[in-house]
């Protein structure tokens, strides 16, 4: 079978030419005589390949020399505990912004180590939109200011930056980090699972100011320290080797593309043509506030939800898959990261085209 068109919300479609690279140095790497996947994390090999994974990221999204790259494992599911353990320093209460189940998920963990401010939630309209800065109530003497960017699903994606004057913000960026330029020095520390927008399921990259290290609460595990992984390089315990040297092939890929000003342009594009069919049809429909429209994860429900298992079907015949939405949503939902390509898109948007006019 040639490769289809994988619409999932992670893990995801990788870049062809990545996974060509990887086929090309499984058995072999550079000639070394092995796999990335047999190599000593502590070889000057691996070292290099981590070493350089990171400078090509920290190129990329423009991140201070004030800011420490970690490579971990455990998702950001983990960091949801992680945060909060490393972040609250002794403070009362952190704020949170709810836009989704993400962000919902990041809340009832951070629960369990101290108290929780929910400045502003769109609850109210199934988070269906993202509440403007000016309807927040924060809280001046927060740890931290922890907002979900881009909730994967709902797809509603915030395109402003918070201002969270002095206090430290905070982004789980695992679905929408990459697809655009961020200014890194805004955020306090940013976090993303590998496997939407950076390369296999396995990896997590956390982006942390450095005066915000080593200040865990009691009892905190090593492993669980922010300071133990920034003061080994990411090597305190085995990394996930392969997966880094997978994402740092990804990194490489989007600096050949030309960077994330034109992934964002890509992206735009791309989104463009799937919200342009949504916008002129009667038959398709976006449940999303036109602001907050993701770029990289995007709902849509047709007119009657009985048509959805033969849009299913037939999006499969033409190798259009994973774009049933979530259990939570309903519908469908077609993740759009960097690494799918705009024929894809084009395919989907066919599609919808001939669904519409055939049984709408
Ligand atoms: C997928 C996702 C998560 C969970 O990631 P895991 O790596 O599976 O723990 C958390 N937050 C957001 C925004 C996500 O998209």
């Amino acid at each position: 079978m040639e490769r289809i068109y994988n619409f999932s919300a992670g893990p995801a479609v990788l870049p062809r030419e990545v996974l060509e690279q990887a086929r090309d140095d499984l058995v072999n790497w550079q000639g070394c005589g092995m796999s990335v996947m047999e190599m000593s994390h502590r070889g000057k090999e691996y070292m290099g390949i981590q070493a350089q994974a990171e400078a090509d990221l920290r190129e990329l999204m423009g991140i201070p020399g004030n800011y420490k790259v970690l490579f971990l494992q455990g998702g950001a599911s983990s960091q949801f505990a992680m945060v909060p353990m490393n972040l609250y320093r002794g403070k009362a209460s952190a704020d949170f912004l709810n836009t989704g189940e993400w962000s919902k998920k990041a809340i009832k963990e951070a629960k369990k180590f101290g108290a929780v401010n929910v400045v502003a939630s769109s609850e109210d309209r199934n988070f269906t939109y993202a509440p403007a800065q000016d309807a927040w109530r924060t809280d001046p003497g927060a740890a931290y200011l922890h907002y979900t960017p881009n909730e994967t699903i709902g797809g509603v994606e915030i395109f402003w930056t918070p201002d969270a004057g002095d206090v430290p913000l905070v982004a789980d960026m695992s679905s929408n980090i990459l697809s655009r330029p961020m200014d890194v020095s805004k955020f306090g520390l940013i976090y993303a699972g590998a496997q939407k927008n950076i390369g296999p399921a396995g990896v997590t990259v956390v982006i942390v100011r450095d005066d915000l290290l080593g200040q865990t609460v009691p009892g905190t595990p090593t492993m669980f320290d922010y300071k133990t992984h920034a003061d080994n390089e990411s090597m305190y315990n085995t990394p996930p080797t392969y997966g880094i040297y997978i994402a740092g092939l990804v990194f490489k890929w989007l600096k050949a593309k030309g960077g994330l000003t034109e992934m964002e342009r890509i992206n735009r594009h791309k989104a463009g043509l799937l919200y342009d069919c949504l916008d002129a049809s009667a038959f398709f429909q976006s449940p999303v506030a036109p602001e907050n429209r993701s770029l990289m994860n995007i709902p849509f429900t047709l007119k009657d939800a009985a048509l959805d298992e033969d849009f299913l079907k037939g999006a499969k015949a033409r190798g259009l898959v994973q774009l049933k939405g979530h259990r939570s949503v309903g519908g469908m939902r077609a993740s759009i990261y960097n690494a799918m390509p705009v024929e894809g898109v084009q395919a989907l948007v066919d599609y919808m085209k001939e669904f519409e006019k055939a049984r709408g």
